[in-house]
């Protein structure tokens, strides 16, 4: 007997699939592109169908990009229009120079940061991933019902939306039950993956909002350097972006969020140049507004299951690091991960898990530690406490052995996570 092809293609479908990974911000979607040519099958589910937040983590530590060529995936983002970034130089608001801290002439393969929008980093990992035969990327789609057991996660039952074409071989509207080997929370600081399988976590709000503004350049700097500028009033950072633009962000009271949201640009322009009379000359927009969080959780698996990311350790971006961070510990999960032929044994596959996180774990609430400190310095609107943290600048960088530890912990090259090829 036929069926109508309406009520067949509507059925439930179930999926197995060695990977499910929930989440395609950039822990997830560089998690797929890693995985692109190691023969798993792999499912990816992202909430969203819009571009990733413009202002969030947008340069990747010279540690990164030796990652993103063990992966093949270095030219993917020079093609994408990525840039270099020379190195960081803090300045007090009266233009002394506290640190200088150059990446070039470092003893490491890739003496640069490199840069691209956030957006565009997770569309390049995703076009990547998409080189694997066995990848399917459900979007949008919510991961929400889970079935959880002692061995992890089970199976996630996925609803696929009406209103937005599904992946090949399956239609809008369908039920699709997801059955993995094994599952990655790579869903961001409010996720739900934590949230199912009940893991603690240890969280830190600071007290003051970030706000980020976008402006054009308006002097050159071929050395592409962040700059730091340290005041009475607070610290403001100007960041390069691709394409020729700058990222300013600053720490600010929660009670001036009010200010800024409806500030006219010469309002902004002299709140700008009471931290950094530097940038008196730059015209730049609102983009937004971040409550800052540190949040790092007890464990990282449960059976078959691992978090990766924010969704198990959030930071303060004063060291710029989360993102970093991150797919440096992606770096070391894809080492321990069993072959595609091992994944059926589930005791195998939470073995290597575990292996994971007892050897990375250790690692991440050290540089978690050390980052809440940056933190805490960079929240802080105190003269005082500024003013100790500029002192702090200026004997590291009058101080050659100093000096050069901290440049390569910057490059990532000298702090507890450890250096990709030397596993
Ligand atoms: C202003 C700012 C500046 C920063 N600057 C830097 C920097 O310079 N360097 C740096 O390294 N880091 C920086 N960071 C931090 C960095 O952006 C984050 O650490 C990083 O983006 C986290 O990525 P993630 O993939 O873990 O989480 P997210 O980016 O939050 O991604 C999680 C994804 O999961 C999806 N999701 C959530 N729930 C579900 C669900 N139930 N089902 C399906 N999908 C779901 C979300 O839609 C999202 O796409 C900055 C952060 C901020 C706020």
């Amino acid at each position: 007997m036929l069926i109508p092809v309406s009520v067949a293609t509507r059925q439930t479908e179930t999926l197995p699939c060695d990977i499910l990974i929930v989440g395609a911000g950039i822990a997830g979607s560089a998690l797929a592109c890693g995985l692109r040519d190691r023969g798993y099958s792999v499912v990816q589910v992202e909430l969203s169908d819009r571009p990733l937040d413009t202002a969030r983590g947008d340069h990747f530590q010279c540690v990164v990009v030796e990652i993103l060529e063990q992966w093949g995936a270095l030219q993917a983002f020079w093609d994408a229009g990525a840039e270099k970034r020379h190195g960081a130089i803090y300045y007090t608001n009266t233009n002394e120079v506290l640190l200088n801290a150059p990446h070039a002439g470092l003893p490491i393969p890739h003496p640069y940061y490199l840069y691209l929008h956030h957006e565009l980093i997770g569309q390049t990992f995703l076009n990547l991933a998409a080189q694997n035969s066995r990848y399917t990327l459900f979007r949008p789609a919510r991961a929400r019902e889970f079935d959880i057991g002692p061995e992890g996660i089970r199976s996630l039952t996925l609803k696929l939306p009406e209103d937005h074409p599904a992946p090949d071989g399956f239609t809008p509207g369908q039920t699709v039950i997801i059955k993995p080997r094994m599952v990655v929370g790579a869903d961001g600081r409010s996720s739900r993956v934590r949230d199912v399988l009940g893991f603690e976590a240890q969280v830190h709000d600071y007290e003051n909002p970030l706000v980020v503004l976008f402006a054009p350049r308006v002097e050159p700097d071929p050395m592409n350097n962040v700059t730091i500028f340290m005041s009475p009033h607070g610290t403001i950072s100007r960041i390069p972006r691709a394409f020729g633009g700058w990222k300013v962000g600053l720490p600010i009271r929660k009670a001036d969020i009010a200010f800024w949201k409806t500030a006219t640009p010469k309002m902004r322009k002299s709140a700008i140049a009471q931290r950094a009379p530097q940038l008196e000359s730059i015209d730049a927009e609102v983009g937004g507004f971040y409550p800052v969080k540190l949040l790092n959780t007890t464990k990282w698996v449960h059976g078959n299951t691992v978090l990766v990311g924010d969704a198990c350790h959030a930071m303060h971006p004063a060291r710029g690091q989360g993102m970093n961070v991150a797919i440096r510990c992606l770096a070391k999960l894809m080492n321990l991960l069993p072959d595609v032929g091992e994944m059926v044994d589930a005791e195998t596959v939470t073995r290597r898990l575990r292996a994971y996180e007892s050897g990375v774990k250790p690692a991440i609430d050290k540089v978690l530690a050390d980052n809440h400190v940056r933190g805490e310095e960079m929240d802080s609107l105190d003269a005082s406490v500024i003013a100790r943290s500029a002192a702090a600048m200026k004997v590291i960088n009058a101080d050659t052995e100093l000096l050069r530890r901290y440049r390569l912990q910057s490059a990532g090259y000298a702090d507890a996570i450890g250096v990709p090829n030397q596993e």
